[in-house]
C-alpha cells in the first residue's frame, strides 16, 4: 500500500506502482468547481445578463489598477470569466507576471505569499492554492510547473505541503505570530491542499492515510463543510452521514441564504453550504428553489449600484454566479414542472401560490422571463391592481366606487360579503 508519500499519476501510467489503481478511477471524482472542463459548466440564465457583462468587462480592464489587489481576487475574478464562458488567451501574461511575484522558494521549498506588497515573513497554503489555482485558470500552470525542469517545481511545492503537517494540526503557514493561524483549524487548509495536490496531478484518494486522522473528528460546527468536502475528495464520502447533511440544511435562512451566525443568509458562507450540498446531493436532496432567489436578489443589488465595481463585490459576484450555474437545471427543471402542470389544468399560473408554497420569494420574473424565451407560449404577469384599473375605467362614477369598495376589502380581508342592494353602496 501507498501510504507516506504522495503518488503522481504519470508515475501510475509509467506503471510505477504496481497496486490496482484503475478500480479507483471507476468511481466519480471530486467535481472541483475550479477544475471543472469549461464545457461541463452548467449554463444559467439571468434577466439582466448584459448588466453582469459589463461588471465583468470593467474588472477585465482595469483589475490591475487595483492597488490593493491579491492573489484571492484575481482567483475569484477568473472563476467569474470561467462561469462567464470569457476565458481566453489575451491579457494572460499580465496576471502571470502578477502571480509570479508573489513566488517564494526557500531551501527546495516553494509556495506563495498573498500579493507581492505582503510583509508575511512565510508562504502559506492558501495563497499558494490561489496561485496555483489562477495558473491553471488563465491555462500557465504546465509551462510553470515545467519552467525549472521535469517535476522540480512540483517536488518544491510538495516539500512545501509536508512541512506544514503537523500530525495533529494541518498547518497555514510557518509564521507563529499569524492571525489566519491562531483563528482557523486545519479543515479548509486541508481542502486547500487536496486542490494543490489535484493541480500537481497528484491522486489524493491513494492518500487517504496522511489526512484521514483530521477528518475523523465528526464535531459539529462550521468547518465540517471543508472536512466533507475533503472527505469527498478522498473518497471516504461513504462515511459522511444524512444527519451531517441534516445540520448544514439547518442554517439556511428565511432570506434562502445561509449563515451560521447572523439572522440574514451571508453570501460566503452560502457558497460553500451549497457547494457542499450539491456534491452530496447523492446523500440527501436539497431544495434549489428556496436558495434561488437569495442568489438572484444578490445579483441583483451588486448590478444595480455603480459604487458596488468593488474587489470586494466582485468576489461576491463571482461566487453568486458559480453558485447559480451549480444550481440552475436542478431548479429549473423543478420550477418549470409546476408551472407547466399549472397551465394545463388552470390555463394560468398562480403566482402567488409559487411564491407561497415554494419560498420562491424573489427572481419569478426571470423565471417567466426565461420561459417565455425558450417555449413556444408567451406568459405575461398580470399586475391586479392594473387590470383592475382597466376593468372600470368606463363605468359611472356610482359603479366605479362600489366596485373600487369591494376591491379594496377583497385586497385587505381576502374575502368579503357583497351588499345585498344598491342602496349599500356610498357613493
Ligand atoms: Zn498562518
Amino acid at each position: 500500500m501507498i501510504k507516506e508519500s504522495f503518488v503522481f499519476k504519470e508515475d501510475l501510467i509509467e506503471g510505477k506502482s504496481e497496486y490496482p489503481y484503475l478500480t479507483f478511477f471507476k468511481k466519480e471524482p471530486f467535481r472541483s468547481f475550479v477544475l471543472i472542463r469549461d464545457r461541463d459548466i452548467s449554463s444559467f440564465y439571468i434577466s439582466k445578463y448584459n448588466e453582469l457583462v459589463d461588471f465583468f468587462s470593467y474588472f477585465n480592464k482595469n483589475l490591475l489598477k487595483e492597488k490593493s489587489l491579491n492573489l484571492e481576487n484575481v482567483y475569484w475574478f477568473l472563476l467569474l470569466k470561467k462561469y462567464l464562458k470569457m476565458s481566453s488567451k489575451e491579457d494572460n501574461k499580465e496576471l502571470y507576471d502578477f502571480i509570479i511575484k508573489c513566488e517564494m522558494v526557500k531551501e527546495n521549498k516553494l509556495g506563495f505569499k498573498f500579493s507581492p506588497f505582503s510583509t508575511q515573513r512565510e508562504p502559506d497554503i492558501w495563497s499558494t492554492y490561489f496561485a496555483l489555482s489562477c495558473m491553471k485558470l488563465l491555462g500557465l500552470l504546465d509551462p510553470y510547473l515545467l519552467s525549472k525542469g521535469h517535476n522540480i517545481v512540483r517536488r518544491e511545492i510538495k516539500n512545501f505541503l509536508a512541512l506544514h503537517n503537523k500530525g495533529n494540526v494541518y498547518l497555514h503557514c510557518l509564521d507563529k505570530q499569524c492571525e489566519i493561524c491562531q483563528k482557523t483549524t486545519s479543515a479548509r487548509t486541508i481542502y486547500f491542499t487536496l486542490e494543490i495536490l489535484h493541480l500537481l496531478g497528484i491522486d489524493t484518494r491513494l492518500s487517504k492515510d496522511i489526512f484521514r486522522p483530521y477528518l475523523s473528528d465528526k464535531k459539529r460546527d462550521p468547518e465540517i463543510i471543508f472536512k466533507i468536502l475533503s472527505l469527498k475528495y478522498l473518497d471516504l464520502d461513504v462515511n459522511v452521514r444524512e444527519r451531517t447533511i441534516q445540520y448544514l440544511t439547518q442554517f439556511q435562512k428565511e432570506n434562502g441564504g445561509f449563515s451560521f451566525k447572523k439572522i440574514e443568509g451571508r453570501i460566503n458562507t452560502t457558497f460553500w453550504v451549497v457547494y457542499a450540498l450539491d456534491i452530496y446531493s447523492w446523500l440527501l436532496d436539497y431544495d434549489p428553489i428556496s436558495i434561488y432567489p437569495f442568489i438572484n436578489s444578490k445579483i441583483n443589488v451588486i448590478l444595480n449600484k455603480e459604487t458596488y465595481r468593488n474587489l470586494l463585490r466582485m468576489m461576491e459576484l463571482s461566487k453568486l454566479v458559480i453558485l447559480l450555474s451549480i444550481i440552475w437545471r436542478r431548479f429549473i427543471d423543478q420550477i418549470e414542472r409546476v408551472i407547466l402542470k399549472n397551465l394545463e389544468s388552470d390555463k394560468f399560473v398562480d403566482l402567488n401560490y409559487i411564491v407561497s408554497s415554494f419560498r420562491l420569494t424573489y427572481g419569478i420574473e426571470d423565471v417567466i422571463s426565461y420561459i417565455n424565451k425558450f417555449y413556444t407560449f408567451n406568459l405575461r404577469i398580470l399586475d391586479h391592481h392594473l387590470e383592475f384599473t382597466n376593468h372600470i375605467r368606463d363605468l359611472s362614477p356610482g359603479m366605479k366606487a362600489f366596485l373600487s369598495d369591494i376591491y379594496e376589502k377583497i385586497k385587505k380581508e381576502g374575502i368579503t360579503k357583497l351588499p345585498s342592494t344598491k342602496k349599500d353602496v356610498k357613493a
